[in-house]
């Protein structure tokens, strides 16, 4: 059979339209795509004994001829299916629970391997519920065999396909094509770095002789998976590189002296480090591409703002794209006032309020928008484009950002993002490998801890109360986070939201102003309650985390957030931030209803724990990264193999992949080498040409 590893993977034997369409739903298209779906485990069935030396407890393979096998019923009336096997040692009784259909798929007389625990069943030894397999009648070695007598591979099984199918389509892709998998990584590599081809670590992730094979495989699955992301960086970093921007800026030292001493506050030490390095950024003739990274109200606007007054100073409109239109509205208000004594003007787009530029280019602005900025048209004049919270934006998003602020396709705006997300250094070296990082590691001072307690369900009414209590003596605003049921806010979570907005308003805190907050009121609305939550008219302001983010409240002091468990600790931490925004004593309680100790232990992590990078570094090793930035990240790469904890492969494919693009530049720029195949197999290519 004339097969390709390109070809749908209906083009295997027995893969007809509705598996395919289930395949689909893993992603899995190709006949490629299935033998990369790789078993997350196996089960070690390697254990070969005769019939009469089994003993209860073990997991072992026989090999015996079915004697006979039938239907019974237990005294409780459920069915079960009893066989009698054989071999030249003795006989064994095997059952199986309520798989009437086995005594017809399994036939007496015939020999097969079974692969099960054995147990005590009154007083003999039985096997309960093996795997089964016919061992062919000539040439053939159990380790050939498939279900049985090996490490069996367990893939994650979802949309009604087992393991025991994928098993069986895998091999026989294998069978048919594995031979056209092409080696992609340089001799060098593989030599110095100890790792199998790529063909035998294929074969060998599905079907291992034994576990240091199973090992080997991933060795080098995981290597491939992490340089692949670094290389992608790289290359995008490289790309960024050969890029121009219009004209060099010049830093008014003077002038931008004037605007940080008239700021309403002194800045912190951090604040003036990561100044300093983005004006640096900004002398250069190749345009910046800096990741700021600071906890919740460290004050990374003003930060921002500096950036956008040189970029004014230098004769250039600057674009500053927040992820709500809350934010962009803060933003508005925020700049408005920062710049009310310099003749900057600010301007605010978003889905309702859309505008036109015009003579920007005499008089340059700054531009505040939501995703709506990614459908204007610019003049062509903008200096410095700033993304605020750039997690919350696809990659595509920020690209096209950048794309419709260029000048020419080669010569492009500084480019400034923003986020509160903690990375750690893996992160950082794997993701964002392509970014210069700045950290503002300190808060403003005058800052309170925030003193956080994580509350069990028995102890949700008592906080209830002591919540009214601190309401009626400080006056203080509080705020209550429901968890998004699902990936986005969809129905269901505005209905989930509103609910218990209901039970609190009318149960909870009759006696107090209740507001409700998410992302399907319009916008006119969301201004007001959040006007009025500031104002203080509304007391307990009920919301999703959507639109929640970068809202600055300084008197509200209580963080209540229910489903805790549901969110990752840095995303934790950054709603936390909302609150212990001023010198007033502040509050995060955490609501649970699981009672599981480890998600326990997890969530009072963070009853001690102050700063950011920890808790993500803490929840890296447990969760991993696309959990514990939460649901609405985008650019996550799902790790198959590989871990974002593993440090030192990290570093490792980040040196391979650096030297790869020095060293063998001929590889990269032939277009149908086994490595661009791969690269663009791993979609990092798009990226790169956005
Ligand atoms: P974030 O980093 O979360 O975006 P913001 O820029 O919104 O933080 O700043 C949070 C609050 O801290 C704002 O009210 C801002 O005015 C204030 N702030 C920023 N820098 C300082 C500082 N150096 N001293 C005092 N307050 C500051
Ligand atoms: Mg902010």
């Amino acid at each position: 059979m004339n097969l390709s590893l390109d070809d749908p993977v209906e083009k295997l034997p027995q893969i007809g339209s509705t598996y395919a369409k289930k395949l689909a739903k893993l992603k899995i298209r190709t006949v490629e795509d299935l033998v990369y779906y790789f078993p997350f485990r196996y089960d070690n069935f390697s254990l070969f004994s005769s019939i009469s030396k089994v003993q209860a407890g073990e997991v072992v393979t026989i090999k015996g001829k079915i004697e006979e096998i039938k239907n019974e019923y237990t005294k409780s009336g459920k069915k079960i299916q009893k066989a009698i096997v054989s071999d030249d040692s003795g006989r064994i009784e095997i059952i199986w629970f309520n798989q009437p259909y086995l005594v017809k798929a399994l036939q007496t007389g015939e020999i097969y391997q079974f692969s099960g625990k054995v147990d005590w069943f009154g007083k003999k030894t039985i096997i309960v519920s093996p795997q089964y397999e016919k061992t062919p009648k000539q040439n053939y070695k159990s380790s050939n065999l498939l279900h049985t007598g090996r490490l069996v591979p367990i893939y994650p099984e979802t949309y009604g396909l087992t393991s025991k199918w994928l098993r069986t389509k895998i091999k026989n892709a294998l069978d048919l094509c594995g031979n056209q998998i092409e080696e992609f990584l340089p001799w060098e590599i593989l030599n110095k770095e100890n790792l199998i081809p790529e063909k035998q670590a294929i074969f060998k992730i599905h079907f291992p002789e034994n576990e240091i094979a199973a090992k080997k495989a991933k060795q080098r699955l995981a290597f491939d998976e992490l340089f692949l992301i670094q290389l992608g960086g790289t290359l995008r970093k490289l790309e960024w590189q050969e890029k121009n921007i219009v004209k060099k800026f010049e830093i008014n030292n003077q002038k931008i002296s004037e605007f940080i001493k008239l700021l309403p506050f002194e800045l912190t030490t951090a604040q003036k480090r990561v100044v300093k390095e983005i004006l640096n950024d900004l002398t250069k003739d190749k345009p910046m591409n800096r990741l700021l990274q600071g906890d919740v109200g460290s004050g990374k606007t003003v930060v921002a703002a500096i950036a956008m007054y040189v970029s004014f100073l230098n004769g250039f409109n600057s674009v500053l794209m927040a992820p709500t239109e809350i934010l962009a509205h803060q933003h508005f208000q925020t700049l408005k006032k920062i710049f009310s004594n310099f003749p900057v003007k600010i301007k605010l787009i978003t889905r309702s309020k859309k505008m036109t530029l015009s003579g920007e280019k005499l008089n340059p602005v700054i531009i505040i928008g939501t995703h709506a900025l990614l459908y204007h048209k610019f003049n062509e004049n903008v200096g410095l484009v700033v993304i605020d919270e750039q997690h919350r934006f696809g990659v595509e998003q920020r690209a096209k950002l950048i794309k419709e602020t260029s000048f020419k396709e080669k010569i492009v705006p500084h480019l400034l993002t923003m986020t509160a997300t903690p990375i750690p250094r893996t992160i950082a070296l794997t993701l964002f490998g392509d970014l210069d990082l700045s950290i503002i590691n300190e808060l403003p001072p005058g800052r309170t801890k925030v003193k956080t307690w994580v509350v069990p369900s028995s102890k949700r009414n008592s906080a209830y109360k002591w919540i009214k209590n601190r309401i009626f003596q400080t006056n203080q605003q509080v705020f209550v986070i429901c968890p998004l049921i699902e990936e986005s806010e969809t129905l269901s979570c505005i209905k989930a939201v509103t609910s218990e907005y209901n039970y609190l308003s009318k149960e909870v805190f009759p006696e107090f102003n209740v507001g409700l907050l998410h992302g399907k009121l319009k916008s006119k609305e969301k201004e007001k309650i959040i006007e009025e939550f500031k104002e203080g008219k509304i007391k307990v302001l009920v919301s999703t985390p959507v639109v929640e983010v970068g809202i600055d409240v300084p008197t509200a002091t209580i963080m209540v957030i229910e489903g805790a468990e549901r969110f990752g600790l840095a995303q934790l931490h950054q709603l936390r931030g909302r609150v212990g925004r001023s010198h007033f004593e502040s509050f995060c309680l955490l609501f649970t209803e699981n009672e599981n100790p480890n998600t326990i232990k997890r969530l009072k992590f963070i009853e001690n724990h102050h700063i950011g990078l920890e808790l993500a570094e803490f929840d890296l090793k447990i969760r991993g990264p696309g959990e514990i930035y939460g649901f609405k990240q985008h650019g996550f790469p799902d790790l198959k193999v590989a871990s974002f904890t593993d440090l030192s492969l990290i570093e490792k494919t980040h040196y391979w992949a650096k030297k790869l693009v020095t060293d063998y530049p001929d590889v990269l720029k032939n277009q149908s080498s086994p490595l661009n195949k791969r690269l663009k197999k791993y979609k990092i290519m798009e990226v790169i040409n956005n």
